[in-house]
C-alpha cells in the first residue's frame, strides 16, 4: 500500500480533514511500537503485563492490545465483558476495585478469570460464598496498601492509612490467615497499586523494598506467594509528545529487575494503563469561534470537557497544536475552551499558539488514556467518535 500523506504534525491528512469533529485520532503505529517495546523489555523475565482497560476501552484498541499477548486488568463487570469480547484470555485477567457487586463477582468466577484483587474482608467472604454456591474456587490476591505516597515521593508513616483502597500492612497477616481457612478461594499472591502518572522511579523502588520485606516476613512463616502484582502507574510525558511518544519502559522494568527479589517460580504482574495508550491518542477538534474580550482571546472548540475531562477534572496539561495555521506566522496567547455550560470547561489557559481562525483544526495531544473512556453525554452532547490511523 502507498504511504499516506502526513501533515506537519504527523497526522494522516485526509483522515483529520474529512472526519467530522470532534473525534479521537489513534496513531496505531505508536500503539504497536509501544506494545512491542513493552514485550521487548519483559522478554526473558517471569513478567506478565495486564493492560488496565479503564484507561481506554475502545474495542479496536482492546483488540490490538490483546493481539500483542497482554492480559487485562478490569474494574467492572462491563470491562470483564469488553475484555472477553476483545479476545483477552480470561486466565490472564485480574479484577480490581473496592466495590465489586455480586453479579460482577459471579461473572468473573463464571469466566474463570485469573485473579480477583481483593480489597477487604467482606469482599473476601462474599467471593468465597459465591464461588462455593457455584461449585468453584476463585483465585485471589490481596491488594495491600503499602503507605507509599507516589506524588510527593515520601514514605508516609501514618499508622492509619486514610484511603479506601486495599488492606493495611497491619491488618494483612490476620486477613491472610483468615483466607487460608476458606474453602472456595485460593490465595495466589499480593497486589499493590500506588498511584498514577508517576514519572520518577523512586516510588517504585520504595515499593520493591516494601515487597521484599513482606516476602521475607511471610516466607519465615511458611507462606509463599506464587505471584506478586505491582499494579500500574507509570507516567507519560504530556509536555513533549513528539520527542517522547513512548514511555521509558526500560527504566521502569529495570527498576523491578534490580530492586525486587523475586523468589524462584514467582511471577511478577504489572497493570499498566496510561503508559500503554496515552501517547497514541489525540482529540481532534475544530474551532467554532475566536472570541476577544478586553484582556483575553478565546479559542472556542467543538470539543469540550465531555470529550476530554482531564484538564477540567485535574487541571491536567495537554499539548495543543493548530493543524491548519502555519507555524511560521504570528503567535498569540489564547484560552482554549469548550462549548459546555461549565466554567471549568477549559483545555488550556494563556497558551501561545499561531494566530487561529474559525474552522481551523486543533489537536489536543496525549489524550489516549482517560480521554475517550471518561467521555460523557452531559449537555446531551454525542459521544466522540474515533479513527485509527496507520502511516502505511
Ligand atoms: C487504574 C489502575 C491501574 C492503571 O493505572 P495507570 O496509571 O493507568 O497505569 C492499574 N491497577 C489498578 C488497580 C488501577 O486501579
Amino acid at each position: 500500500m502507498m504511504s499516506r500523506t502526513l501533515n506537519k504534525h504527523g497526522f494522516v491528512t485526509d483522515l483529520v480533514e474529512k472526519t467530522p469533529t470532534p473525534f479521537y485520532y489513534y496513531d496505531m503505529d505508536i500503539l504497536h511500537e509501544t506494545l512491542a517495546e513493552v514485550n521487548r523489555q519483559i522478554g526473558g523475565h517471569p513478567f506478565k503485563v495486564h493492560y488496565a482497560v479503564k484507561a481506554n476501552g475502545n474495542p479496536h484498541i482492546l483488540k490490538t492490545i490483546a493481539s500483542h499477548g497482554l492480559g487485562a486488568d478490569l474494574v467492572s463487570g462491563g470491562e470483564v465483558k469488553a475484555a472477553i469480547e476483545a479476545g483477552f484470555d480470561p486466565r490472564e485477567m485480574t479484577f480490581s476495585g473496592v466495590g465489586k457487586t455480586d453479579w460482577e463477582i459471579r461473572l468473573g468466577i463464571e469466566n474463570g478469570i485469573g485473579c480477583f484483587n481483593v480489597e477487604s474482608v467482606p469482599e473476601l467472604d462474599i467471593i468465597n460464598q459465591l464461588a462455593g454456591e457455584m461449585g468453584k474456587k476463585a483465585n485471589i490476591a490481596f491488594r495491600v496498601n503499602p503507605d507509599i505516597d507516589a506524588h510527593t515521593h515520601k514514605y508516609i508513616t501514618t499508622g492509619t492509612a486514610d484511603n479506601k483502597f486495599g488492606i493495611t500492612l497491619e491488618a494483612l497477616e490476620q486477613v491472610i490467615n483468615h483466607a487460608l481457612t476458606l474453602q472456595h478461594v485460593c490465595l495466589r499472591g499480593l497486589h499493590f497499586h500506588i498511584g498514577s502518572q508517576i514519572t520518577t522511579m523512586q516510588p517504585f523502588v520504595m515499593l520493591c523494598e516494601t515487597i521484599n520485606k513482606l516476602l521475607d516476613y511471610y516466607s519465615g512463616r511458611g507462606i509463599n506467594f506464587e505471584m506478586i502484582n505491582v499494579g500500574g502507574g507509570l507516567g507519560i510525558n504530556y509536555n513533549d509528545p513528539d520527542m517522547h511518544p513512548i514511555p521509558d519502559f526500560e527504566s521502569y522494568f529495570n527498576t523491578f529487575k534490580q530492586h525486587l527479589q523475586l523468589r524462584p517460580n514467582q511471577l511478577l504482574h504489572f497493570e499498566l494503563g496510561r503508559s500503554i495508550v496515552g501517547g497514541c491518542g489525540s482529540l481532534i477538534s475544530r474551532v467554532v469561534f475566536v472570541k476577544e474580550t478586553r484582556n483575553k482571546k478565546f479559542i472556542i472548540l467543538d470539543a469540550g470537557m465531555t470529550d476530554l475531562i482531564r484538564p477540567a477534572l485535574y487541571e491536567a496539561h495537554h499539548e495543543i497544536q493548530n493543524l491548519t495555521a502555519a507555524d511560521t506566522g504570528t503567535q498569540e496567547t489564547y484560552d482554549v475552551v469548550g462549548p459546555v455550560c461549565e466554567s471549568s470547561d477549559v483545555f488550556a489557559h494563556d497558551r501561545s499558539l499561531p494566530t487561529t481562525h474559525r474552522g481551523d483544526l486543533i489537536a489536543i495531544r496525549s489524550a489516549g488514556a482517560y480521554g475517550e473512556s471518561m467521555s460523557s453525554r452531559y449537555n446531551m452532547r454525542p459521544l466522540p467518535s474515533s479513527v485509527f490511523a496507520t502511516r502505511e
